[in-house]
């Protein structure tokens, strides 16, 4: 099974899905052998064992289709097999304008809307229209935004694994809105020695912090970040302070949304892994993988950071990545 966490992974059974029709042949040989249908895309959000009792498919369903919705703004219809930074580039060289700062986020369209993908100030959910899904029995449905259920990192489809995503409709602007108030994201737009900005440098600027801050799957094999940003209340935020001193907090939703990235690094765990397994140096939410073979090893190392982060912190950390088994 493709990951790019770099750990060996079969399954029962499974295939490559390149249309609705391949999908529902999967869902019905995966009912027939009861055995849960698991949809991947890249493989790169997940933690699969040496061995899941699973039928995996992998989505490769192709499409992007644009129609005008009004005067400054498009419709954009894509399939969950395309890849998300191919997306972006379409957008991008569409003048069709949003999605710029989730440039080079890894993975397939069909995963997007699962986490809610974010960054640099940008959520996928601010640009979703609707999103089509079959769920067990072959039936096809459109959820609307807010049937997505879409909160941070989170949406309706973590908790209905029932349903398979198939296409992503977005509303995205044809006037150009940047999105700069993320740190780093200014400096590295005026490295770039442009005078007057265009879309296409922000996408670049993105990509250039990107690079620089997280490892390259391809040479460390790592499944993004491994925990969500937690987010607390005002007294826990509080009491953190106190106990820690500085501490990055932001408003989220009436809440506090703390850098887990902040928390690992103050209990020290960017140099207390193995040599096999460790957090990245920049930017220690990555774990990457050096050369353990049984993705047991590196969730025992992810446990033992949520457990120590409880302990000194009275704070719990959230997996990131789907833990297949
Ligand atoms: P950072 O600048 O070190 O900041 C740490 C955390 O603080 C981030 O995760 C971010 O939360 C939050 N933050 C920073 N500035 C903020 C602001 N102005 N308003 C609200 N929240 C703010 O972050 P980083 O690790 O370099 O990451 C930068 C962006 O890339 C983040 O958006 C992050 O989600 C994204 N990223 C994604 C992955 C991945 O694997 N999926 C890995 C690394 C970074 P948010 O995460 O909510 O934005």
């Amino acid at each position: 099974m493709p990951n790019t966490l770099g750990v060996q992974a079969q399954a029962t059974t499974g295939g490559v899905i390149r249309s609705v029709e391949q999908l529902t042949k999967l869902q019905l040989q995966a009912l027939e052998s009861d055995l849960p249908l698991i949809v991947i895309g890249d493989g790169s959000n997940i933690v699969p064992a040496n061995q899941t009792r699973a039928c995996i498919g992998v989505m490769r369903i192709p499409g992007i289709y644009t129609r005008k919705a009004s005067a400054d703004a498009v419709c954009v219809e894509v399939a969950a097999g395309e890849s998300w930074h191919a997306l972006v580039l379409f957008c991008l060289a569409r003048g069709l304008h949003g999605l710029e700062n989730l440039a080079l986020i890894p993975g397939r369209v069909g995963a997007a809307p699962i986490q809610n993908i974010g960054a640099y100030g940008v959520e996928l959910a601010d640009y979703v229209q609707a999103v089509d899904v079959i769920d067990r029995e072959g039936s096809h449905h459109r959820l609307n935004r807010d049937e997505c259920e879409f909160s941070y990192r989170d949406s309706v489809f973590k908790r209905r694994t029932d349903l398979v995503v198939t296409h992503l409709h977005l509303e995205l602007c044809t006037e150009f809105r940047p999105i700069l108030d993320y740190p780093g994201v200014r400096s590295a737009l005026e490295q770039l020695g442009v005078a007057q900005f265009k879309a296409a440098d922000l996408v670049n600027a993105i990509m250039a912090i990107r690079r620089e801050k997280l490892p390259d799957p391809l040479r460390e094999p790592n499944a993004g970040s491994f925990f969500v940003n937690p987010i607390v209340s005002f007294d826990t935020a509080d009491r953190l302070r106190s106990q820690l001193g500085d501490l990055q907090t932001y408003t989220y939703d009436g809440r506090v949304k703390l850098s887990a990235a902040e928390l690992i690094d103050k209990a020290g765990w960017k140099s207390r892994g193995s040599k096999k397994v460790s957090c990245w140096p920049q930017q220690p939410l990555v774990i990457v993988n050096r050369g353990e073979t049984e993705a047991e090893k590196i969730l025992q190392f992810a446990y033992q950071i949520q457990e120590d982060i409880q302990q000194r912190f009275q704070v719990s950390l959230e997996l990131e990545p789907s833990v297949l088994s």
